[in-house]
């Protein structure tokens, strides 16, 4: 979790005597560190013998520095560049390349193609699967709905049972070009958290300044964009910090994220109720299929 303690720190507290000793990593132990000292160093000091690296860092100015550190030092590394080591750190991998967040939709889908059983209710899904989105939550620095969700749904988006975070868990609303009540429950304060994002397009400031008393307002696109550039806005979270989202909906923001993303772009799809299988397309049909007929309950 960002601006927790790295594992390797973890790992060597809870060990007395780690000399000779083989670490295995996912990610290439850090150099630089802005909070807490840096891992490469203290597994050297450590004495360590051999550490086996599951993936580099994928940030370019840093890839290979932790190795190199520790075989200057004499620690025997083994660099594995292990797809699934890498796949652990794509959120990470993704934020860095990419001028914006990596963006997880979740989506929960009908076999037969329905996002929802009626306008209002979002109960597609079983306690299992919405155990699992609360897990999901936490792991991502922000949750993102559109507005329409925040009107019919009106829901609070918050983690439960409270974690603790290094860094304040956001929460935030799309608006294309009309603001969602101020008294939404979005907007409520909870301890622990920064204030909602709403993001909005940057020709419509005036419209939008019943919601600057209760929300962070994000304006996204030119001086004259009246309809949100969705791209422009995602650029915004990334500006402000943000390097993970998790899209919750409606169907048309999920429709909005597919079609600007061409595939592959959106790196991680999960489709519940099939218990949330990490990298599974969701096909476009799926999402733009919203209607009011009760569909299968899900369990
Ligand atoms: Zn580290």
């Amino acid at each position: 979790m960002r601006g927790a303690p790295h594992a390797e720190a973890e790992a060597l507290q809870n060990t007395s005597d780690a000399r000779g000793a083989t670490l295995y990593v996912s990610l290439e132990p850090c150099v630089e560190r802005t909070l807490g000292p840096p891992c490469a160093p203290a597994l050297r000091a450590a004495g360590i013998a051999r550490v086996v690296v599951g993936a580099l860092d994928p940030n370019p100015t840093n890839a290979g520095r932790g190795v190199a550190l520790l075989r200057e030092a004499g620690v025997e590394v083994e660099l594995a560049e292990d797809a699934r080591a890498r796949a652990l750190v794509e959120d990470f991998s993704v934020s860095i390349a990419a001028e914006r967040p990596y963006v997880r939709l979740k989506l929960a889908a009908s076999l037969d193609g329905y996002v929802a059983p009626q306008p209002g209710s979002h109960w597609l899904t079983g306690d299992a699967a919405r155990a699992y989105v609360r897990e999901l939550r936490v792991a991502h620095d922000a949750v993102m709905v559109g507005a329409g969700t925040v009107r019919v749904d009106d829901p609070q988006l918050i983690v439960r049972p409270p974690y603790t975070r290094r860094t304040p868990y956001r929460r935030i609303v799309v608006c294309e070009d009309a603001p969602v009540p101020a008294d939404s429950k979005i907007f409520a304060p909870v301890a622990g958290y920064a204030p909602t994002l709403a993001l909005a397009p940057r020709g419509l400031r005036e419209r939008f300044e019943p919601l600057a008393a209760v929300a962070e307002l994000l304006f996204a696109g030119d001086d004259d964009a009246r309809t949100l550039d969705l791209v422009a806005a995602l650029r915004e979270l990334k500006r402000v910090g943000i390097t993970s989202v998790l899209c919750e909906g409606g169907p048309t923001l999920a429709a909005r994220l597919l079609e600007h993303g061409h595939g592959s772009e959106w790196p991680c799809m999960n489709a519940h109720p099939w218990d949330a299988l990490p990298g599974e397309w969701v096909p476009p049909w799926m999402v733009q299929r919203v209607t009011s007929t009760p569909a299968a309950h899900w369990v």
